[in-house]
């Protein structure tokens, strides 16, 4: 029979990835780049993030001795160069997040490049490190997209969810993110006429994200969060987060890495397996 579970090194039954996607206020810059706004409320609640959200996560991974995965937007890291000189000290793993956090299918080729040049110099300018991964802002990808980024010899993508372990698409090896376990879905509430429904207690949130982890042990797939520091950095969401991570910490089962260390596994392990194109719906 064909053995279709992915093998985790030492016998692992599943990895565990914290990533946190530090977009600010760029998601607004970016949405209303050709408005007149005069409106500063989600403005300011998003600058929360690089202003206190980030430095309470960064307190929080130091006390449990863990390391994350942070995808930056170019412009955050030239408004909040500190706070991102901060993540690195932490000996976090810096990955590349667009520049003003674009959505890449909203870009033609020309611009995709030039944000992705963009977004990696104002990295490098802080981090020293030419090579990094790639997570596509609003998680959407093209091929366009893929073929840039590959010609940019970024590591990795984390985009997409065509599997619950990594596989490789387009010759890159992708670390699936998934929506269950994005915060935003829960948390994200900006008031205002497109107000959503009301934020999800963070009890309830750990408990699902809990719920989740057994099953990934189970199958032997990629448990991967994906938070926001201006979303979950908020006072009670971040004591559930700590319960979480003392949940994760007590298991003795699972290989915590980040999202770099699992795709040099997957390029090391998994050369010729789990190998998927880029396919269109035409
Ligand atoms: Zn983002």
């Amino acid at each position: 029979m064909k053995d279709l579970a992915y093998h985790w090194p030492d016998g692992k039954k599943c990895a565990v990835i914290l990533s946190f996607d530090f977009d600010g206020e760029t998601p607004f810059l970016w949405r209303s780049r050709n408005q007149n706004v005069k409106t500063m409320g989600e403005f300011e609640q998003r600058r929360f993030g690089p202003r206190q959200g980030v430095h309470r996560i960064l307190d929080l991974l130091a006390k449990w001795d863990s390391k994350a995965s942070f995808f930056i937007p170019g412009r955050i890291a030239e408004q909040y160069p500190q706070a991102v000189e901060e993540i690195v000290k932490y000996g976090h793993e810096i990955g590349l997040h667009g520049y003003l956090h674009e959505r890449v299918d909203e870009l033609n080729e020309e611009e995709i490049e030039e944000t992705l040049i963009q977004a990696k110099e104002s990295l490098q300018k802080i981090t020293g490190q030419r090579q990094m991964g790639y997570r596509s802002p609003s998680w959407e990808m093209t091929e366009s997209a893929f073929n840039i980024i590959m010609r940019h010899q970024v590591l990795y993508d984390s985009s997409l969810m065509g599997y619950d372990h990594p596989y490789w698409i387009g010759g890159l090896p992708e670390i699936p993110v998934q929506w269950l376990l994005d915060d935003a879905i829960f948390y994200r509430y900006t008031g205002g006429s497109s107000a959503s429904p009301p934020p999800i207690n963070p009890k309830v949130v750990i408990d699902s994200w809990k719920q989740e982890f057994e099953g990934m042990k189970r199958f032997g797939g990629l448990f991967m969060v994906t938070m926001h520091p201006w979303i979950s950095g908020r006072a009670s969401r971040i004591l559930a987060l700590e319960e979480l991570i003392k949940h994760l910490k007590k298991d003795t089962e699972v290989w915590w890495a980040t999202c770099e260390e699992v795709a040099a596994y997957h390029r090391t392990a998994y050369p010729d397996q789990f190998r998927e194109t880029i396919h269109h719906m035409r």
